[in-house]
């Protein structure tokens, strides 16, 4: 037993599964930057990116098996990047599913997707973005060089199209912080971060989501290269809040990865941890009543999850 479900079973906790919600499907590491705390590696000489094949499968499963299952977090990398996107995002809001696209926001600017902006518009896509600070410095620090002007005109130019001021096209923010420690109080960090987009860009936007780094990919190689990563990870440990574990990402959503392949969520998908069934499962072979079975693999990083007032792609949870 690893010491994440020891502390689960000493509080008298289980981790279980209920209905899947959520399908949230990373379509590919390429990405137009290079975040340090990236939990992907992501950048963009990655070749990891999703066929017009397996987009064909995915969208076959959810006309059969996953027929119930009404919205698409699609993530990457910048899920936009790769060639099928459009193709993907129509065809899913033609079969009527609520779609979500998790943007850098810098993405919309970039030449060549001059029209992304108005497509995801058209389609009432609902956009959650990277914002890690409504200052340059930690953003700049964390994302980039040039990264907070062009994610401060990105915004605006949503604003202007309607994004964060008309019900039907939300637009959310996501805080993660500049290094090894627990995110603010959710609730304090959107009322800053509303009051100073709206008085010095004239920014709205909806909610503001928390999300604590966890200890994977290139943020725990960025912890071990300033020796962190013990004591971040003592951090997430005394940090376990028990009243986190009812809001647990895993227990209501399917991770797919850009192969088609299951897992129980984005940082699993990132660690390799492949959901079986005595053999690898993609998402065409997934039945919905053996997966509710199936145990949710846990390990040390889950502790990010459990931490303070929790995390998952929503923000905090308690
Ligand atoms: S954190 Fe997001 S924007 Fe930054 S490199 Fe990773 S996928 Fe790209
Ligand atoms: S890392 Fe994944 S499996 Fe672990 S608690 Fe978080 S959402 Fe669940």
């Amino acid at each position: 037993m690893n010491t994440f479900d020891r502390v689960l079973s000493e509080e008298g906790l289980a981790l279980r599964r209920t209905f899947p919600e959520v399908l949230q499907i990373n379509v590919g590491k390429i990405c137009n930057l290079t975040c340090i705390h990236c939990h992907v590696n992501a950048g963009p000489r990655r070749k990891e990116i999703m066929t017009r094949e397996t987009v064909e499968a995915i969208l076959g499963w959810l006309d059969g098996p996953g027929g119930m299952i009404g919205t698409v977090d699609l993530t990457g990398g910048a899920p936009e990047m790769i060639p099928d996107f459009y193709y993907f995002v129509s065809e899913l809001r033609k079969r009527g599913r609520h779609v979500m696209d998790r943007c850098n926001l810098t993405i919309l600017l970039e030449s060549g997707y001059e029209n992304l902006a108005g497509f995801l518009c058209e389609h009432e896509v609902e956009i959650v973005a990277s914002m890690p600070c409504y200052e340059p410095e930690n953003v700049e620090q964390q994302r980039g060089e040039g990264v907070f002007d062009a994610s401060i005109e990105a915004l605006q130019l949503l604003n202007r199209l309607g994004y964060g001021r008309e019900d039907s096209l939300p637009l959310h923010l996501v805080y993660n912080p500049n290094g090894a420690f627990l995110p603010g109080n959710q609730p304090e960090l959107e009322a800053a971060y509303k009051e100073q987009l709206r008085a010095v860009f004239g920014i709205e936007f909806g909610r503001l989501y928390t999300i604590t780094n966890l200890p994977i990919a290139r943020f725990a190689s960025w912890l071990r290269h300033n020796d962190e990563y013990e004591r971040y990870m003592d951090v997430l440990r005394e940090a376990f809040n028990p009243s986190a574990v009812e809001g647990l990402m895993c227990r209501n959503t399917i991770s797919v990865g850009w192969q088609g392949e299951v897992y129980d969520c984005d940082f699993n998908q990132q660690l390799g941890l492949q959901l079986s069934n005595g053999q690898p499962l993609f998402l065409w072979d997934l039945d919905l009543a053996e997966f509710a079975e199936l145990e949710i693999l846990t390990a040390e990083h889950c502790f990010g999850c459990t931490a303070g007032a929790g995390s998952s792609c929503g923000g905090a949870l308690v």
